[in-house]
């Protein structure tokens, strides 16, 4: 049998999982717990148990899904591990097929409707109004085509399935061509592209970058208001070495503080004045976010709902393309 790799079964568990010693300082915590308390490993190392699990509670509320925690011990340390409780899967469940059959419904209805129509009156149209309703055929197919995509795209995050080949490449022109697919769709926005001095190139999948700048472009632009602009500003971070930052900011509606941690999670829309009005399975920034990771980077938040225009701002760190083979490779084991 080949060697097996424990610490990659441990990491990937559809549970959370946390190791602590006999001093109940934490020693260890995979990936699923990380996520959940918005960290990582390093950071918890240390901790003290209780400042993260209840003391005399066997489960705990997160966000808002119930654990079953249950404990483990061996002769160096206890394990807790965190599983949903099973009435909450349900409603990831019917979460799940409540948005993905409105985000099929309403687009194959209006596909329907304007061709029925255009087969019942088609000698009484114009030219205009057949073009018009031809528009919308075609803008509500690429509406399915993309929930498919992410339905796509999140099955593979979920089985760990997304193969990323790494390139080096110019954030710049990568980004301008974002902004042009995106600038077709939202014609009444403005964007601007602006990048400091000796950027280098960033190491990553190429459509998959693609992928993450248009979801987050056009959520910039679905958030904002008629005539709003966008600005994509690019810079060496200058809070992580051998990082590129690249910052999407928005004057749109914004994102109450409340809400900031939970726009990631799947399925996950805000109710705000543009949410009822715009289309969205909430799917995007869980994508967004979990490629961004898969890559070696992360994506953070800055949002205010206090003014008007305020807007948001979207920061994504990446890997400069400095990084040696080796970086490469422990990328492409992720
Ligand atoms: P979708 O846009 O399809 O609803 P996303 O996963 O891309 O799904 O975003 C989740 C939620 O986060 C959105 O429903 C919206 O409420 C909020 N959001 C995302 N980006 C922005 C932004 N730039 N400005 C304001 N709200 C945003």
């Amino acid at each position: 049998m080949e060697k097996v790799d424990y610490k990659k079964i441990l990491e990937n568990m559809p549970q959370a999982v946390l190791a602590v010693d006999y001093d109940n300082k934490i020693v260890y915590a995979n990936k699923y717990f990380c996520s959940l308390f918005n960290t990582n490993c390093d950071m918890l190392s240390g901790k003290n148990l209780f400042d993260f699990l209840p003391q005399n509670s066997n489960t705990m509320t997160i966000k808002e899904y119930t654990y079953q925690i249950t404990k483990t011990d061996d002769d160096f340390c206890s394990y807790y591990y965190l599983s949903v409780i099973d009435n909450q899967m349900e409603k990831i469940y019917s979460d799940f097929i409540s948005t993905v059959s409105h985000e099929l419904r309403t687009p194959l209805t209006s596909i329907r409707g304007f061709a029925d129509t255009m087969i019942a009156s088609y000698d009484k149209l114009d030219r205009n109004q057949i073009q018009k309703f031809l528009t919308i055929i075609k803008e509500q197919s690429n509406r399915l085509i993309k929930l498919v995509e992410n339905l796509l795209s999140i099955s593979k995050i979920q089985v760990q399935q997304t193969n990323l080949v790494y390139k080096s490449i110019n954030a710049k022109s990568q980004i301008e061509q974002s902004i042009d697919i995106i600038k077709n769709q939202y014609p009444n926005r403005k964007f601007e592209l602006k990048t400091s001095n000796n950027v280098p190139n960033i190491l990553v999948d190429e459509n998959k970058f693609q992928q993450i700048m248009i979801n987050l472009l056009d959520n910039a632009a679905k958030y904002s208001y008629e005539n709003g602009s966008v600005e994509v500003y690019i810079s060496n971070s200058p809070t992580e070495e051998n990082f590129v930052s690249i910052k999407v900011q928005d004057h749109g509606v914004g994102i109450e503080p409340e809400n900031l941690a939970c726009i990631f999670e799947k399925f996950k829309r805000i109710e705000n004045h543009l949410t009822r009005k715009t289309q969205g399975s909430g799917l995007g920034l869980y994508i967004v976010k979990n490629l961004i990771e898969k890559m070696g980077g992360h994506i953070c938040v800055e949002s205010s709902t206090v003014l008007p225009n305020s807007g948001s701002t979207f920061e994504v760190l990446l890997p400069a393309a400095s990084y040696t083979n080796q970086s490469i490779k422990a990328l492409e084991d992720k």
